[in-house]
């Protein structure tokens, strides 16, 4: 069976500098991938060419098959992706429910979805994501935390089968960190393939059950989580030696 996303000798250059160099991988179904790798690794714009928020220099991405490279964002979306922005932006006059569900409306069934069956699909993500309680509140009103949940529910009303999630961790808590980390799990069980930048190495190790790290916009190891965080390469320029220390091999 194919990969549900394939990448193969993605390449995306601004200016003379190539940000994502030749990049291949593949997405199975089902799975969690995590993409680690240090600040400006190229981690986010990889994100935007596959999303097609950008347009690649070279290479192709392969969504269930058939070629999404090229095509524009809103397509990507009606064929199947759903992703969250690392920056949040939700429209602050509408309410949470509201927000919701304009993702149903842009996504997968979007075109054939009235606002009211929009507003039921908000209606079930945010009781997924734990966020049903404040359905009727302005986002304004939402905590950091809230917002990264309404970012992800916005994304799932899309009912995608492939959702890439752009540091959603980042600014949480331990306590809701574990609480993210739970609805990301039922999010995949439900069938839902998941792919995650992520630098909190407790969620990569908690749910990621493969990683692939990105160095200077290229591929620098793929594989099962646990190999991948104790390759030689990997810890010498990504995670450092005080994370080996921390983790040291068995
Ligand atoms: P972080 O973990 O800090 O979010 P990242 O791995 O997502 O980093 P990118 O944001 O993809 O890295 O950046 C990769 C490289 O491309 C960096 O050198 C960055 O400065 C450059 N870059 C990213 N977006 C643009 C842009 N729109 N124009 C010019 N250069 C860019």
């Amino acid at each position: 069976m194919t990969a549900l996303l394939s990448l193969s000798a993605v390449t995306k250059r601004f200016g003379g500098i190539a940000a994502v160099s030749d990049v291949t991988f593949d997405v199975e179904r089902a799975e969690i991938l995590g993409l680690i790798g240090p600040n400006g690794a190229g981690k986010t714009t990889l994100l935007n060419c596959v999303s097609g928020v950008y347009r690649l220099d070279a290479g192709k991405v392969s969504l269930d098959g058939a070629e999404i490279s090229g095509k524009p964002a809103f397509q990507i979306a009606r064929l199947g992706l759903g992703r969250t922005f690392q920056v949040v932006k939700p429209f602050s006059s509408m309410t949470v429910r509201q927000n919701t569900a304009t993702g149903a409306m842009f996504g997968r069934r979007g075109h054939r979805t009235h606002p009211k069956q929009a507003m039921e699909v908000a209606d079930e993500v945010l009781a997924e994501v734990g966020l049903a309680r404040r359905a009727d509140n302005l986002v304004t009103s939402l905590t950091i935390s809230e917002r990264k949940r309404l970012e992800v529910a916005r994304a799932l009303a899309m009912r995608p089968t492939l959702l890439l999630l752009d540091e959603v961790m980042a600014g949480l808590n331990h306590t809701e960190v574990d609480e993210a980390l739970e609805v990301i799990r039922a999010v995949n069980a439900t069938g839902v393939t998941i792919v995650l930048i992520e630098h909190v190495m407790r969620v990569v190790v908690g749910v990621c059950h493969r990683a692939v790290v990105l160095h200077q916009g290229k591929v620098l190891a793929e594989g099962k989580t646990s190999d991948v965080l104790e390759d030689d390469r990997v810890i010498e320029a990504y995670l450092g030696e005080r994370y080996a220390k921390a983790h040291p091999r068995g």
